[in-house]
């Protein structure tokens, strides 16, 4: 596919650009390059343990230049989702407090008795009894919708997708209504609105195939796929742009200039004796 000039740079966070909280070699010098750049960026995750004032916080304290508009995460997307399927302002959230807090800033309810749907996030706060509760709506045939659709998240813990088989489990046959993470399109919805940017002119990074790479691949955008030191993954039937074995590398070989993705930044080197294009 022939992409037009990249005007967005998407990173995912967790395994792409940090482990365990401990940013990777070199990533906040390539967020200050992109800074300096003409390139926006945006930090694009699917962990909806807690919502995007707190992402703002956490990238803020680890170094990160940014402002609020930088960060896009599935609870926002979840909103969005919600709202276009009709589902609330009732429903039950299956998620941490953080996760709650947020969805209730956005007019939704948490509620049992007159839940409209089940919503399930990343819970790491998940108890017995908000297990029991929301297998009793699955069984009474409320609809389930997720934040996103991670079985694991890097770590490794189980995240939504594992709650996600588990309902299926729960009621053979039951159909997940809708995800609202990457690789599903409500995200997409979100970064065009906000960025004012066409998909073509996106490039995804990040450190999974079946979300990040799978994301970027299904609504046309150029996709990085970094391992950073893990096993390089079965791509199935995923074709990533490019493979980069670290995240740092991003700086200088893979800077989106040079690899002829984005237009070059000053103008005087347009057309200059090293060929690039412009
Ligand atoms: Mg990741």
């Amino acid at each position: 596919m022939k992409h037009p000039p990249a005007k967005l740079i998407l990173f995912d966070l967790d395994g792409t650009l940090y482990l365990n909280g401990v940013l990777f070699p070199r990533v906040r010098e390539l967020i200050h390059q992109l800074r300096e750049s003409a390139m926006a960026y945006g930090f694009l995750t699917n962990n909806s343990t807690i919502g995007p004032g707190s992402y703002f916080n956490k990238l803020k304290r680890l170094g990160l230049e940014l402002n609020r508009r930088n960060v896009v995460t599935s609870a926002e997307a979840t909103c969005l989702m919600l709202r276009h399927l009709n589902y609330g302002p009732k429903i039950y959230i299956l998620g941490t407090r953080k996760f709650r807090s947020y969805l209730e800033s956005q007019g939704f309810v948490h509620s049992y008795a007159d839940a409209q749907a089940l919503l399930v996030g990343f819970d790491t706060e998940l108890t017995y009894r908000k297990l029991t509760e929301a297998t009793r709506l699955v069984l009474a045939g409320a609809p389930i919708v997720a934040s996103h659709p991670d079985p694991i998240c890097p770590g490794p813990f189980p995240d939504a997708g594992m709650l996600l088989e588990y309902f299926r489990a729960a009621r053979p046959g039951v159909v997940v209504q809708a995800i609202a993470g990457k690789p599903h399109r409500w995200l997409v919805q979100l970064l065009q609105e906000r960025f004012q940017v066409r998909p073509e002119e996106m490039i995804m990074v990040g450190d999974r195939v079946n979300t990040d790479m799978r994301f970027a691949e299904k609504f046309g955008m150029r996709s990085v796929l970094v391992l950073n030191g893990a096993p390089r993954p079965e791509l199935g039937d995923i074709t990533p742009t490019l493979v980069v074995e670290r995240i740092g590398q991003l700086c200088d070989q893979y800077w989106p200039e040079n690899l002829g993705w984005a237009e070059p930044a000053g103008k005087n080197i347009v057309g200059d004796r090293r060929g690039r294009k412009s």
